[in-house]
């Protein structure tokens, strides 16, 4: 299992050679001797496609542009060939297009090696283009759980239609959604439905007591006890 950040600049060690870093991290985890590092450095560098990787292990993060260190932090991750890679926000501070060619070399990565990718972003563009499932979370909680086309399609929870209704269209001139007041702060959450004080469906049973993660249907589970008669389908 391995992981990756959102800042690279932060992750990264400004003293070292991006080399030194992923052949550490390469030796500490295998045993394996120097050149045997060094060629599998090179290797996880060429899997983010980054150009002359031979020649580049002997520069400084510094020298690499912010979507270059970003894919040097993912072949630091991925060097010692993870199952399971968590990535947390690591497109979020690069443009889009940087971004999106990020993304492809992570989707390329992740079928080289096998490797499931945990996706942590707000970002709901990212979560359509690069996944399979979503979970939802509110309040410290998994609130759904569902197929990625399954949730844009009809998200069964009402937090998740609100995050789908706030995103703004680029060819609809109405007002872009914005659900009022703000997430409860750890250690002060409503003793019922943490959601229930956003909620425009809550009644007294949901302020009542905490709901239980269900199933609604195959491959899907909401935590709301409404569920089942709300209805969120997108046109
Ligand atoms: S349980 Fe009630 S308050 Fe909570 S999300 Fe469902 S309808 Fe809203």
């Amino acid at each position: 299992m391995s992981m990756v950040f959102q800042e690279p600049m932060t992750s990264l060690n400004p003293l070292f050679t991006i080399g030194d870093q992923i052949q550490t991290v390469i030796r500490r985890h295998t045993g394996c001797g120097r050149a045997t590092a060094k060629r599998r450095a090179i290797e996880a560098l060429d899997l983010m496609r980054i150009p002359a990787a031979s020649a580049r292990l002997r520069d400084y993060p510094h020298q690499f542009s912010g979507g270059m260190r970003q894919r040097v932090l993912m072949a630091l991750a991925l060097a010692c060939r993870p199952e399971l890679l968590i990535a947390d926000e690591p497109t979020t501070a690069l443009d889009v297009t940087v971004q999106a060619q990020l993304l492809d070399v992570l989707r390329e990565a992740s079928r080289e090696l096998a490797m499931s990718v945990l996706f942590v972003t707000h970002d709901l563009a990212v979560v359509a283009d690069v996944c399979d499932r979503v979970t939802v979370m509110y309040g410290g909680q998994v609130i759904e759980n569902a197929g990625v086309h399954e949730m844009f399609d009809r998200p069964l929870h009402p937090y998740t239609d609100s995050l789908l209704r706030s995103v703004p269209a680029v060819d609809d001139a109405a007002e872009r959604h914005v659900l009022a007041g703000n997430v409860p702060s750890p250690g002060s959450n409503p003793s019922g439905c943490r959601f229930a004080p956003r909620c425009a469906f809550a009644d007294d049973e949901c302020r009542a007591g905490p709901p239980e993660l269900t199933v609604q249907e195959a491959g899907r589970s909401v935590r709301c006890r409404r569920a089942a008669c709300l209805n969120f389908r997108r046109p």
